[in-house]
């Protein structure tokens, strides 16, 4: 019994990824319904059972949304490594508070964002009006690209059922 299967959470949002085993156990524990089969059966000593590829759980699990981690590089990523005063690129960067620390000014997505050398000292202890300064956006929390931890599987012709659900709403 090998291959994997793809696990909905309730509103058919992706969840994770089990074995077979572990698969069959949520279906007939009715745990889990089987949206998709696999193309392989299981055979018992007393029946045969199709596999399934994809499967819904009967309640909505609760997690917590993942997040991106809040680093200096996933902040240059965010903002195109571009200082976001001066739109310049490939020059040093450096991270900004857009309101100081000591100003109140927190470590938080929204409040960081990528600036030059030169703009950041411009900038230096002051608010965005006081150093004439304006940011090309508005600094905001990423999203987290679930979808990376499914798409590997793809490349498994036997997975192919899984795409519509993966880009569901897509
Ligand atoms: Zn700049």
């Amino acid at each position: 019994m090998d291959g994997v299967v793809l696990v909905l959470n309730q509103n058919y949002e992706p969840l994770n990824v089990c074995n077979l085993p572990r698969a069959f156990r949520m279906v007939f524990g009715e745990r889990a319904e089987v949206l998709e089969y696999d193309h392989q059966s299981i055979r018992t000593p007393r029946a045969e059972y199709r596999a399934p590829a994809v499967i819904r759980l009967q309640h909505q699990i609760h997690r917590p949304r993942p997040r991106v981690k809040l680093t200096r590089r996933e902040v240059f990523a965010r903002d195109g490594h571009t200082c976001q005063y001066c739109g310049r690129k490939g020059v040093e960067l450096t991270l900004d508070h857009v309101v100081p620390r000591h100003r109140g000014g927190s470590d938080t997505w929204d409040n960081l964002v990528t600036a030059c050398k030169a703009c950041n000292h411009r900038k230096g202890s002051k608010l965005l009006d006081e150093a004439r300064l304006r940011l090309a956006r508005r600094p905001f929390e990423p999203r987290c690209d679930v979808y990376s931890v499914f798409t590997p599987y793809l490349r498994d012709d036997r997975n192919e059922s899984w795409r519509s659900y993966l880009f569901l709403g897509h």
